[in-house]
C-alpha cells in the first residue's frame, strides 16, 4: 500500500487549515479564544482546522476520525461570539460551506479508535498557547492503520523551513508515509526535500527540546537527565508537535516529555504524525520506560508514560538516564 491518494488529500487539507490558522493568528483579537471545560484554551483556529480538515477528508474517504474539538462550546450562549468569527474565517477558504456543515463537520471527530481497521487522528491545532503567544504550533493528522500509524502531516505555519533562514513567513510542512521516508516542504511550494535526524552517538553534543510549559513535562527532571549525561547545552524549549519535527531535521537529538502526575494520559492526536515523522526520518519514539506507544487503546495512551523521542543512536543511554531519574516516582509510572 504506497497511500498515494490518502498523502495528497492529507497535505492539501493540512496546507488549507495551516494558512487559516496564519491568517487567524495575525488578526486575533481576545474574543478569538474561549476556556474549555478543564481551563486549556481554544481558539477559532482550533475549530476552523478542525472544520476544514474534516471536510476535506470526509469528501474524499469514509474512515472515521479521532479529533480533539468539537462544537458544544459554538452551540452555547457562551460561544456566540466566537462562532461568528468562525464561520466568516471558514467561508474564507470554504465559501460554500453553512453554519450547520461547519458545526456538523466538527462533530466528526468523536471517533474512540479501535485495534483493527482505519482512522485519521487530527490536532487541528497542536500547542494552542504557543499559537496564543506567538510561539510554535502545529496542525497535526495522521492516519492509524489496525494501531499502526502509516501517514503524518504535520503543519508548522511559525516554524521556518530551515533554520539558517530566520523568516517564519514560509512556514513549513513534515510529510511521511510508512515505508517512504520523511520529507519537509514550504507552505507555498510543493518542492520537497528528505530529512533525517542527526547521526550524534555522544550525548555530550546533543540537544534536548522540551515544551515550554512546566505543567506538561516535568523541566526540573529532565534537567536531571541533562546532567547525568553530560549533555553541553541548554535545552530547546517549544510548543506543540514541532518538537518532533525539529528532531526529525536533525536539530535536536532528543525530545523528552516527562510526566508530571500520575493521572494525565497522552492523546493520540498529540503524538500520532509526530511519531510517523521521526520514525521515516531514521529516529525512535518511546514512552518514557522504553516501552512502544500504543495507539490502539482509544483516544489516550492508556498503556504508555510521557514520551522519549531520539536519533535512535542515543535511545538506550537516554531510557538509562530516564530510568534512573523517574526511579523514585512510581506513583507516577505505576
Ligand atoms: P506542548 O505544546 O508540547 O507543551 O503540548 C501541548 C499539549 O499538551 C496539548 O495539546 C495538550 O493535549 C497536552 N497536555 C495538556 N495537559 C498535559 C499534561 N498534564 N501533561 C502532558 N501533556 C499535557
Ligand atoms: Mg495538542
Amino acid at each position: 500500500m504506497t497511500y498515494e491518494y490518502e498523502r495528497i488529500i492529507a497535505v492539501q487539507a493540512v496546507l488549507k487549515a495551516s494558512r487559516l490558522c496564519k491568517e487567524i493568528r495575525t488578526s486575533l483579537s481576545s474574543e478569538g479564544s474561549i476556556e474549555k471545560q478543564d481551563k486549556s484554551p481554544v481558539t477559532i483556529a482550533d475549530f476552523g482546522s478542525q472544520a476544514v480538515i474534516t471536510h476535506e477528508l470526509m469528501s474524499e474517504f469514509k474512515d472515521p476520525i479521532m479529533a480533539e474539538e468539537d462544537s458544544s462550546i459554538l452551540r452555547s450562549s457562551d460561544g456566540k461570539e466566537i462562532k461568528q468569527k468562525l464561520l466568516e474565517n471558514v467561508n474564507c477558504i470554504l465559501p460554500d460551506l453553512t453554519e450547520n456543515q461547519i458545526l456538523s463537520s466538527l462533530d466528526r471527530g468523536k471517533y474512540e479508535g479501535d485495534q483493527k481497521g482505519r482512522y485519521w487522528a487530527l490536532d487541528p491545532t497542536d500547542g494552542t498557547k504557543g499559537f496564543l503567544r506567538g510561539g510554535q504550533y502545529a496542525i497535526a493528522l495522521a492516519l492509524i492503520e489496525d494501531g499502526e500509524v502509516v501517514l503524518g502531516v504535520l503543519g508548522c505555519p511559525n516554524l521556518p523551513i530551515d533554520n539558517s533562514h530566520s523568516d517564519a513567513a514560509n512556514g513549513c510542512v513534515f510529510i511521511a508515509v510508512k515505508g517512504q521516508g520523511a520529507h519537509i516542504r514550504s507552505l507555498d511550494d510543493d518542492v520537497e526535500k528528505k530529512i533525517k535526524v542527526s547521526d550524534i552517538d555522544d550525548p555530550y553534543f546533543a540537544e534536548i527540546c522540551e515544551s515550554v510549559e512546566s505543567a506538561h513535562s516535568s523541566l526540573n527532571d529532565s534537567e536531571k537527565i541533562r546532567e547525568l549525561l553530560r549533555i553541553e547545552s541548554p535545552p530547546i524549549r517549544m510548543d506543540s508537535q514541532c518538537k518532533y519535527g525539529v528532531l526529525a531535521r536533525g536539530e535536536a537529538s532528543i525530545y523528552l516529555r516527562i510526566p508530571t502526575n500520575a493521572r494525565y494520559m497522552e492523546k493520540v492526536w498529540d503524538h500520532a504524525a509526530g511519531w510517523i515523522v521521526v520514525n521515516e526520518a531514521g529516529g525512535q519514539v518511546t514512552d518514557v520506560l522504553g516501552n512502544p506507544l500504543n495507539f490502539s487503546v482509544g483516544r489516550n495512551l492508556d498503556r504508555n508514560k510521557g514520551i522519549v523521542a531520539t536519533n535512535n543512536k542515543l535511545h538506550s543511554r537516554v531510557i538509562e538516564a530516564v530510568r534512573k531519574v523517574l526511579h523514585k516516582k512510581e506513583q507516577i509510572l505505576s
